[in-house]
Formats: structure tokens, sequence, C-alpha cells
């Protein structure tokens, strides 16, 4: 049975789609994918060894080695230039996500949709993704297990999201998905909270900082802070 996280992501994932899962370590997504009978063809990409052979063995537990494809490599380097239809990087930190992003960017051109799920660290993935010619197509906030997660689809086009919000600045808003805001997600209040409390105990932290660094960080969190109040 799926995890909630990522049965959730399926809901993205058109039937009969050609998939990529880059980073898949058991592979679960795509097996489910492949076992309820709406994958065209799967890709799992893996760089290390032990996921590469977890997702090989637990894909030829199911049966549905003739469905999805293994590679070892990098990123998107496993990947040809149009291989896949949508390309799933869940489970893993923005940075790493926009890293491996910008690393296989021609990669990107002919898929329709990038599936994401960032488990921290939002915001630079909807910041570039901007910056590099995507737009948010759908967000999501997933309760599995009492952890909250989020996870975001992007199609190719010009983002509009945040003018048409206005109220919040950019930043701000790609740290809360600008989707999740406008469409008041059920989870929003809890995801709010998190982000302010986390900015709060950085602030209170720097309470008796003396250096300019830090001092400058505390007046800067402050203004944050203001703008998160409202
Ligand atoms: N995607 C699965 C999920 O959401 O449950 C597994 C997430 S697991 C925490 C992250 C996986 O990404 C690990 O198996 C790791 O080996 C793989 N990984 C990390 N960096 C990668 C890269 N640059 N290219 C491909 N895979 C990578």
């Amino acid at each position: 049975v799926l995890s909630p996280r990522l049965l959730a992501l399926t809901e993205w994932i058109p039937e009969g789609s050609r998939v990529a899962d880059i980073g898949a370590d058991h592979a679960y997504l795509l097996i489910h994918l492949a076992k309820t009978g709406r994958l065209s063809h799967g890709i799992v990409g893996e760089l290390n060894h032990g996921p590469y052979e977890n997702a090989r063995r637990s894909i030829a537990g199911f049966g549905v080695a003739d469905f999805i494809d293994v590679r070892l490599g990098n990123g998107l380097s496993v990947l040809g230039k149009n291989e896949v239809d949508v390309i799933v990087i869940a489970g893993m930190g923005g940075s790493l996500i926009c890293q491996i992003l910008a690393e296989g960017k021609e990669k990107l051109e002919n898929a329709k949709r990038l599936v994401l799920q960032p488990n921290i660290g939002g915001r630079s993935v909807r910041l570039w993704l901007k910056e590099n010619g995507f737009r948010l197509a759908g967000e999501m906030l997933v309760d599995d297990g009492g952890i909250l997660y989020e996870a975001l689809v992007a199609k190719h086009g010009e983002e509009t999201v945040y003018e048409e919000i206005g109220e919040l600045s950019e930043e701000t808003l790609a740290e809360i998905g600008p989707l999740l805001w406008k469409n008041r997600h059920p989870l929003l209040k809890w995801k709010v909270e998190q982000i302010w409390n986390a900015k709060q105990r950085i602030f209170n932290g720097l309470q008796n900082a003396k250096s300019q660094t830090a001092i400058d960080k505390r007046r800067e969190l402050e203004t944050d802070l203001k703008e998160w109040e409202r």
C-alpha cells in the first residue's frame, strides 16, 4: 500500500503517461501506477547503489519489470531527450531538487509536467520554477501520519499567480505556496503556523547575540515576522 504522501502525487499523473521518478529508492510510486494499469512506461533514476538495488528488487518482486527501467546515474542525466511526459522528484530537500532541475534543464523541454515534493525548502523550488519558465498548475498539502508534506505540479508557461494575489510579497508567497493560499487549502493554517514557529525560534535564538551579522539577521526576521503576523 502506497503512503498517503506518494498516493497524493498520483492524482497529478494522467493515465497512460510515460513517467520518470528521479531518486525513487524503492520505486513504490511507479510500481503502484504499473499495478493499477495507469503507466505506459516508467523510468527510475537513482544516484546510489543501495536504492538502485532496492528499486530493481521491488520492481521484479511485483512483476512489473516490463513496464519500468531502472537506471543508475545523477539526476536527469539518466533520461533521453524525449522519453517521458511526467518527471517526479519527491522526498528530498528543495535545494537538491533545484540542483537536479538546473543540471538537467534540456531534459525538461519535452516533459509536460513536473511533479515535485520537497520535504523542506519548497520556497526555493517555487522561485526556481518561476525564473525558469514554469508555472504552478497545482499545489497540495498532505497529512501523512502527523507529518505535513507539500507537493506541487508545474507546467511550461509564464507564471502570473504571484501578481494576481498581490496582498503578500513574492518571497512570502513562494514560502507558503501561492495556490495553497489562493484556494485556502484546509491544512494551510497548520503550514503557516509551522513557518511562523520556525522563524520565531531563530529570532529568539538571536536575542542575545552581539555580532553585526546576528543583529542584521534579527532585524530582517523582525520585518519578516511582521508580514507573517498579518
Ligand atoms: N522518492 C522517494 C520517496 O519520495 O519516497 C525516495 C526519497 S529518498 C529520501 C531520496 C532518494 O534520492 C535516495 O534514494 C537517494 O539515493 C536519491 N538521490 C539523491 N540525490 C540524487 C540525484 N542527484 N539523482 C538521483 N537520485 C538521487
